[in-house]
Parts: C-alpha cells; sequence; structure tokens
C-alpha cells in the first residue's frame, strides 16, 4: 500500500508508537542500502513509511548517514510527503527545550556529504529558495499544536556537520545572523528531497540551548537530556498520529513536479546506465 506520508527521525527517535500492522523492508538502492531497513505500518489506520536515519542502534555520524539511499527507498515505495523529525539545538531563549519548531528558512554549512542525486550524465538543478513545504509544514504544525506542547512556526535552521559542538565564536556569529537553532541532518536531506519531488517539512524537538551559553542553562531546572528526548518522543509519537488522521489524501503541491523545467541534458544524451539509476525519480520525464 502506498505511503500517505514518508518519515525520517532523528536522534532519540527510532520507533513510532502505536504504529500497527508493522512490517520490516529491506530495500536496496544504486546509492547503497537505508540506515536501517524501512519500517511500515498503519498510524492513525493511514499507511506511513519509517526510517531511523542514524540506524536503529544510533550507529551512523550526522556525515555518514545514508541519506540518498534513505530518501531513493523512501521514493521508491511511493513516499511523494516526507516529514523529517531532528533533534534541535536552540539559539534562541524562547526556543525551550521540550518545544517543537518547525523552521522555514535553511543555511547549509555542511561540507562532506554527496548532495545530489544527479551528475554522470544527467544535469538539474531545482529551486531550493524555498527548501522546506509550506503546506505540508502547516499541517504539521496543524497536528502539533493538538499536543499542548509550545510551538514555534518558523525560523531559520542552520546545519552544520558536527559532530562538534559550535564554538563560541560561531555561536554568536549565528545567532548574529538571525539562526534560531541549529541540527546536523536537514542538508542535505532537504535538497535530496526535493530532487525526489517529494513534499518536505522539518519538525524539529529542542534538546538544549547551544552549550556555550551559560545564561541559557538555567531555563531547564531539573531535566536531564534524557527526560527531555522521552519527552520530546512522545510528543512527536502525538504529533505523527494526529497528522496521519487529518492529512488530506491527495494534495497538488509544486514540489512533486520539482523536475519540470530544469532538467537540462535531453533523454537522448543521458547514458542508459544513468537513466537506470535514476529511474524511480525521472521516470516520468523521460519515459517516452
Ligand atoms: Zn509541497
Amino acid at each position: 500500500m502506498r505511503p500517505s506520508f514518508g518519515i525520517l527521525g532523528g536522534s532519540g527517535f527510532y520507533e513510532i508508537k502505536g504504529l500497527k500492522e508493522v512490517e520490516t523492508l529491506e530495500i536496496s538502492t544504486p546509492f547503497g542500502p537505508p540506515s536501517a531497513p524501512v519500517v511500515t505500518g498503519l498510524l492513525s489506520g493511514k499507511p506511513v513509511a519509517f526510517i531511523s536515519r542514524h540506524g536503529n542502534g544510533h550507529q551512523f555520524l550526522a556525515s555518514e548517514i545514508r541519506y540518498r539511499a534513505n530518501i531513493y527507498a523512501l521514493k521508491s515505495l511511493g513516499v511523494d510527503r516526507l516529514v523529517s523529525i531532528s533533534a534541535f539545538q536552540s539559539l534562541r531563549s524562547d526556543f525551550e527545550p521540550g518545544h517543537l519548531v518547525i523552521p522555514d528558512q535553511l543555511l547549509d554549512f555542511t561540507t562532506t556529504r554527496s548532495r545530489t542525486f544527479f551528475g554522470e550524465g544527467f544535469v538539474a538543478r531545482i529551486n531550493a529558495a524555498v527548501p522546506f513545504c509550506t503546506h505540508l509544514s502547516t499541517e504539521v504544525y496543524q497536528a502539533s499544536i493538538q499536543t499542548e506542547t509550545m510551538v514555534h512556526l518558523g525560523g531559520t535552521l542552520l546545519t552544520v556537520d558536527g559532530p562538534r559542538t559550535a564554538t563560541i565564536a560561531e555561536s554568536d556569529l549565528y545567532r548574529a545572523w538571525g539562526v534560531s537553532a541549529m541540527n546536523t541532518t536537514t542538508c542535505p536531506e532537504a535538497f535530496l528531497a526535493r530532487e525526489a519531488e517529494m513534499c518536505y517539512a522539518v519538525l524539529g524537538h529542542v534538546i538544549r540551548y547551544d552549550l556555550q551559553n551559560p545564561a541559557h542553562q538555567k531555563n531547564t531546572p531539573g531535566m536531564t537530556m534524557s527526560s527531555i528526548l522521552e519527552q520530546n518522543h512522545n510528543t512527536v509519537c502525538e504529533t505523527l498520529k494526529s497528522l496521519a488522521a487529518n492529512l488530506p489524501e491527495n494534495p497538488e503541491c509544486q514540489h512533486q513536479t520539482a523536475l519540470s523545467g530544469v532538467i537540462q541534458t535531453p533523454v537522448k544524451d543521458i547514458p542508459p546506465q544513468t537513466l537506470s539509476r535514476l529511474e524511480p525519480l525521472i521516470h516520468k520525464y523521460t519515459s517516452q
């Protein structure tokens, strides 16, 4: 059954509570295996597909995650809407640990990752000016506010390679630039999802303030990292349940035709092996 939407889980989010009729799929892709087997099941009666992006045992550093294989595997199952769950480090006093954040802009400071499916005889340049799907983000927001958790809609997210923390100078710089939160995985994921013509939204859960700002530490009395992660996991699962129950079945969104008009290589000039490799992503533009 084609999933209503796909879910990528991050730190502290390795399973979906309430998932019924669970199946596990081993999927191979031209970009290797996904970070973990794809888990499918019914959430609020709707089919969904889930991958734990760090692996089920959290064995992949953010820069080691199989970003392309994860997106490709979900695309091959028919996923055209993808909700990315991610742990955030907050750079704003009002984005507190335990809050949810649905960002609307993105800064890419990663340098070590494969960031496109394309190349090897196939050229297309997707429009990434608005990196997240406004429609899907709004649906995720509507679902998240049912949880009675504080939710922030909007904000600029910065993705860095990690795994180290930011330096004090870096944090100060990011704040001066207006960055709201940091993480280590949304780039290149957001851009690969756009290449795969998926609507993509991030549901971030704040796990801590940036460590270099002592003024922020006093705002989280009595909360350990594990208690914040557990609370956030519960909140995100409730959000996903509500989203599954209420997400419209057949949305029309420009992101699901993101390659229309931006493919620069004539079909006759694309090498057969590249056509074959990219088939799930580009077949509607290359099949006669
Ligand atoms: Zn969209």
